[in-house]
């Protein structure tokens, strides 16, 4: 098999052939045989709407067969344009530019770049190290992995990019303060004031995920961290960078997740569902004094150079139009809250008493049960015996697209599911997880 799949040991597909999808259609997929699974985790979480929804399908289709795709420099268009002023429309207060790329990660990296360059702009060209959070992801090209505090995607390439600063993070289920998430007023913010102190005069910014690091294991804070994180940026005089690519389009239970904060960064990076799934595209949403530390006379001097060959496509825009216009329509995050709370009740009522539970957590749309060998000692299974995977594998053969994050089975499931389909996927779930462990 010629295909070299991502995050996949490859050795796998001997015991594990991947499986030839075929079609998707709302929250379910079907391959060639004809097996239907429930999408759990919306496609590696970027599927807000469901497979084939026809209101996206109609917008992208009917932009395919006006203009596919144009060069962005110098050009503008319709669905680039009605994007711009939807996004600015929901934003947080002051985030007043839209920068587009075409993938999380180079998202991530332009707002590095023009983190560091406006203030080199400015006259500070010394202001070039950014602070990440341990445990933290932000994508997997080289920028993206110098601040990746998540080990297992960045510890193997180190040597390939420059490693910014790491500051301890928030990590509720750990809590060394013994509090609980609920109304904490985050004293662990301690370590992050203490790194911006400390490296101050050589910062460019800090880039965290608000209130979910989700690659990082589904760690979960409260939103008084990210508020001590706006105001101490804002005394240091360093950019706050918030990375909603997994968390934003109302995944937290709010359109973005600086919101429960009652923040805004100086960026803002979007991708994931902001096409419902349906085409890559992101973008980087910043501030008016961002933007104009680059507005000059030459591009050879002042201008903000980066650009990517399919920035601004027209199709992946009229998908985030459609995508948008569904918000507003049926006005999602409203109608979402009822679901969430099932979603939450559902896992709970499965596994709360289930004896290799460790944690049970949630935020919004996310949640995620954490399966330890021994919880009342928290001893973790050893990662060999990766039960994670095998449950993961349990719960293909019962219809449910569950895949993994280490030994943590999570929900993340596209927000037209129903209440019986959410009843239906933790019973799949509970039952996956009891056929590998009893
Ligand atoms: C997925 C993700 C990225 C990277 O996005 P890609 O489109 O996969 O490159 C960056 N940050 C966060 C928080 C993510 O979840």
């Amino acid at each position: 098999m010629p295909i070299w799949h991502p995050c996949t040991q490859m050795k796998d597909h001997e015991s594990y052939p991947p499986v030839f999808m075929d079609r998707g259609q709302g929250i379910y997929l079907y391959d060639r045989e004809g097996n239907a699974y429930i999408d759990a985790i919306s496609s590696w979480w970027v599927n807000l709407f469901g497979h084939a929804n026809p209101r996206i399908v109609r917008a992208v289709t009917e932009q395919l067969t006006r203009l596919e795709h144009v060069i962005f420099a110098d050009v503008t268009h319709a669905p680039a344009e009605e994007l711009a002023a939807r996004l600015l429309a929901i934003a947080t207060e002051g985030l007043t530019r839209v920068f587009f790329a075409d993938n999380g990660s180079c998202a991530v990296e332009a707002a590095l770049k023009m983190s560091h360059a406006s203030w080199r702009n400015l006259g500070h060209p010394e202001k070039c190290r950014f602070l990440f959070l341990a445990n933290g992801y932000h994508g997997e090209t080289s920028g993206a992995l110098g601040v990746c505090g998540d080990r297992l995607y960045a510890a193997p390439f180190a040597p390939l990019f420059v490693e910014q600063i790491e500051v301890s993070g928030p990590d509720c289920f750990n809590c060394p303060y013994g509090r609980v998430r609920e109304g904490c007023d985050a004293p662990c913010f301690g370590a992050m004031q203490e790194a911006i102190d400390a490296h101050k005069d050589v910062l460019s910014g800090v880039i965290v995920e608000p209130l979910v690091q989700c690659a990082g294991n589904f760690r979960m804070y409260p939103p008084a961290y990210l508020a001590k994180l706006r105001q101490a940026t804002t005394e240091a005089g360093i950019h706050f960078i918030a990375d909603e690519i997994a968390v934003g389009f109302g995944r937290t239970g709010t359109m973005f997740a600086c919101e429960q904060a009652g923040v805004s960064p100086d960026f803002m990076c979007l991708s994931k569902g902001i096409t419902s799934g349906t085409l890559p595209l992101s973008v980087v949403l910043t501030t008016d004094a961002v933007f104009d530390a680059f507005y000059h006379d030459y591009v050879e001097d002042k201008a903000f150079l980066h650009s990517h060959s399919y920035t601004g496509n027209p199709l992946a825009c009229a998908a985030a139009c459609a995508t948008l216009r569904i918000f507003e329509e049926d006005d999602v995050i409203a109608a979402n809250r009822a679901k969430i709370d099932y979603l939450h009740t559902a896992v709970r009522e499965r596994f709360a008493g289930y004896r290799h539970t460790v944690d049970i957590r949630s935020t919004g749309w996310i949640t995620a049960v954490e399966l330890y060998a021994d919880p009342e000692r928290r001893i973790p299974f050893d990662w060999k015996a990766r039960t994670g995977f095998r449950i993961y594998q349990e719960a293909k053969k019962r219809g449910a697209w569950l895949r993994n994050l280490c030994d943590i089975v999570y929900f993340m499931p596209p927000y037209v599911i129903t209440l019986e389909e959410i009843d239906k996927l933790a019973d799949i779930a509970l039952d996956s997880v009891k056929a590998v462990l009893g």
